[in-house]
Formats: C-alpha cells, structure tokens, sequence
C-alpha cells in the first residue's frame, strides 16, 4: 500500500465520522476559554444546540430564499411587536441595507446605482459622540456623515439630501441628544430615524423598546447577547423600509448589498436563537452571572495588594462585569503580562483590559468555567 492510498484512507475515516474530528486542533488552533464578552475577534458567542439542529436541518433541503425571509421576517415582527424585520448579515449589515432602502426606496433603478448617490439623498446625521468606526456601514451606500452636536444643530443641518437620522445607543450618554428628543426631531422633520443597538441585549426588553419609542428603523448583532449566528443580525422597524433594504440583498444581485447574503442556514438559526433568548429566565441568569462574578473577584481579591471592583455597563454589553487592578509594586506582573499569562495558560483564557486593569465578563462562558478562571487568575497573580 502506497503512502497516497494510506492517508486517502485515513481521510475517508476521518469524513465518515465527523464528531471524533477535532477540527480546530487539526488546524492548529487553540480554543479558549471567553472571559471577555462578545467580540468579533474571538468569534463572538457560542450558539445553542437548538441553534446548531436548526442550522443542520436548513442545510439538508431546498426553499425558495424570498420565500424563507418573507415568513421569517413576519414571524419575528410578530415575536417583537414591531411592524416589520428581517435577518440581515450582523448589524453592521442591518446599518448598510436599511439606510439602502431608505435613500433608494422601491425604485430599482435607484438600487442599482448606489453606491453613486448623485440625484438622491445622500447625508445622514449623527451626533458628533456617535460617529464611531461603524459608521462605515452607512458610507459603504455611497452616504457620507454629517456630524453635529447639539439638537439646535442638527435642526440646521437638515436639508434637502438629509436621508437620514443615526443614532448610537451604546453611547446614549455621551451625546447631547436623548433618544425621545431624537425621535421627535426626525418626525418633525419628516426624516427616518435609525439607532444602532448592536450589543445592546440584555436586557431582553431593548428588543421592543426602541421600536415602540418610534425610531423608523433598529439594528440589533445576532451573534452577541441572542447568541445566534454571528454572520447574523436582526433589522426591526417600519415595513416600507424594510422591504425596501431587502431590494438590495440576495438574490438580487446588480446591488450593493449582495455580498452580505444571509442563507437559509443563518436565517433559521436566527429564528431559533431568538426564540430561546426571549423564552430563557433573564432573571435566573443574571443571577448566575453575579455569582460567577463574585466568585472570581473574591479570588483575585484574596491576594494582597489586588483590588476589584463590579459594575455593570449601563449601554452595551449590560452584564455584571469585573474589573481586577493590583498594585504592581507588591504584585510584580503587568496588566498585558497577567491576560497573557492566562492566555498562554493551560486552558488558555481570553479577558479584556488595558494598563489599569484587567476586565472579565462570564455571560459568554459555559456555566463551570467561571471556577477555572477564578482558579487561574489567583494563581497568577499569588506567583507573580
Ligand atoms: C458589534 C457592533 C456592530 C457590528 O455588529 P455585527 O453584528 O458584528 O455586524 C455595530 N455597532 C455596534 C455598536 C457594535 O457593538
């Protein structure tokens, strides 16, 4: 037997049962424990096992691809109370398709010709706290930003190619503009609002609070808090709109939008992961996350000269939330050494920080880890 029919053997084997196969390890990578939180970089959330059989069962058949975001997209308004939704490629998806729909409307002439904006609309206003690098997904249309800061200002901003209205909710306090006053300025003026929600379950009822309070259009990540897809995100809000981005995505393809495709897969495991976040015990695993939290600031805490402190980010990534600081005089490791430390460790463990401190979150942790990395964290630092 030659070597070639050996390992064609081998990878035969290895095809024919594809659970015994640890694909990351063959690849050689590392997973990690997730102390962190959501971020892209780490591949975001875990998705549930009633989200992984739902992407498995879509991938077993055929369905006209309309079709599916048609029913999907009314099945979810109906879960979250709002006129209309869809399944959009993340959030930053959801910021490109609707701004889309808004500036071209149910004109595909209009469609085909972005990202070129000549003739239509083609400004968007953002307070000058909110013009973060997402903004991108709202230039990515052939748009560009018009930054103000005051609602006075805003007010003189507007003019005949003023498209839209953005709005950040994750930095809701940094600006001068409330959502209410935000809202009330885009209907005074006539002009679609839009608030980027991205990160912004829990709580669960965002879900339904900024469509109710009247923003036109909402984007919320399917892959951070819901824990669906990653690739996935959730556009709610006002049916004309919505149908309107939907002219931009696949199938159609003469469109700025047909690279952000969100298949049958992604869609169904939207869906579901939906569904499970709403029916979950927000109550019971906030409590869990507390503990887990606790937990782990005790251990760090029970090292002299290392304090912690609690807090819970009032918009954005909303979960208890760990900050551990130690003076470096009597604990002799850096803030970087210590998160490298513990990613270099055995199981490697991802947290967040800078120079100050080192940051963990457990919401995006399998129930039990929370012991390991209490574990880890005290070691370290205790040696140090
Ligand atoms: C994560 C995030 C996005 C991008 O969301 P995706 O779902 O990854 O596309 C946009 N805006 C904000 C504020 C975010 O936190």
């Amino acid at each position: 037997m030659g070597p070639s029919l050996i390992s064609a053997k081998a990878t035969e084997e290895l095809v024919l049962k594809p659970a015994a196969r640890d694909y990351f390890k063959e690849l050689g990578l590392r997973t990690f424990i997730n102390a962190a939180g959501t971020y892209t970089s780490m591949t975001g959330s875990l998705m549930q096992k009633e989200v992984t059989e739902a992407i498995t069962y879509g991938a077993t058949e055929y369905v006209n691809l309309d079709e599916l975001h048609d029913k999907v997209g009314e099945r979810i308004a109906e879960l979250l109370e709002c006129e209309y939704a869809t399944v959009s490629s993340g959030a930053f998806g959801a910021m490109t398709i609707g701004l889309a729909g808004v500036i071209c409307g149910m004109d595909t002439k209009k469609v085909s010709q972005l990202p070129d904006t000549t003739g239509l609309k083609n400004e968007v206003i953002v307070q000058e706290a909110h013009d973060i690098a997402y903004t991108h997904a709202l230039i990515n249309t052939g748009a560009k930003i018009v930054s103000v800061k005051s609602a006075k200002d805003l007010e003189k901003a507007i003019n005949k190619n003023t498209a839209m209205l953005w709005y950040l909710n994750a930095n809701t306090d940094l600006g001068e503009i409330s959502r209410e006053d935000f809202v009330a300025l885009g209907k005074k003026h006539g002009i679609p609002t839009f608030i980027d929600c991205a990160a912004d379950v829990p709580p669960v009822e965002n879900l339904f609070k900024f469509t109710k309070m009247g923003f036109d259009l909402v984007a919320f990540s399917g892959g951070k808090g819901i824990r669906g897809p990653q690739s996935a995100g959730l556009l709610l809000g006002k049916r004309k709109y919505i149908e309107a981005a939907r002219l931009h995505t696949p199938p159609r393809g003469t469109t700025i939008a047909r690279g952000m495709k969100v298949n049958k897969e992604e869609v169904l495991g939207m869906l579901v992961a939906l569904e499970l976040y709403l029916g979950r015990d927000h109550e019971k695993e906030w409590e869990l996350w507390e503990n887990q939290i606790k937990l782990i600031s005790d251990s760090a805490k029970s090292v002299k000269g290392v304090e912690t402190e609690i807090h819970v980010p009032p918009h954005a990534n909303h979960v208890p939330s760990l900050k551990i600081k130690w003076d470096e005089s009597i604990v002799k490791i850096s803030k970087d050494d210590m998160r490298k430390a513990l990613r270099d460790g055995h199981p490697s463990i991802e947290t967040v920080g800078n120079k100050e401190e080192v940051g963990i979150t457990t919401w995006m942790m399998d129930p039990g880890q929370e012991r390991i990395v209490a574990r880890r964290v005290k070691e370290i630092l205790e040696n140090a």
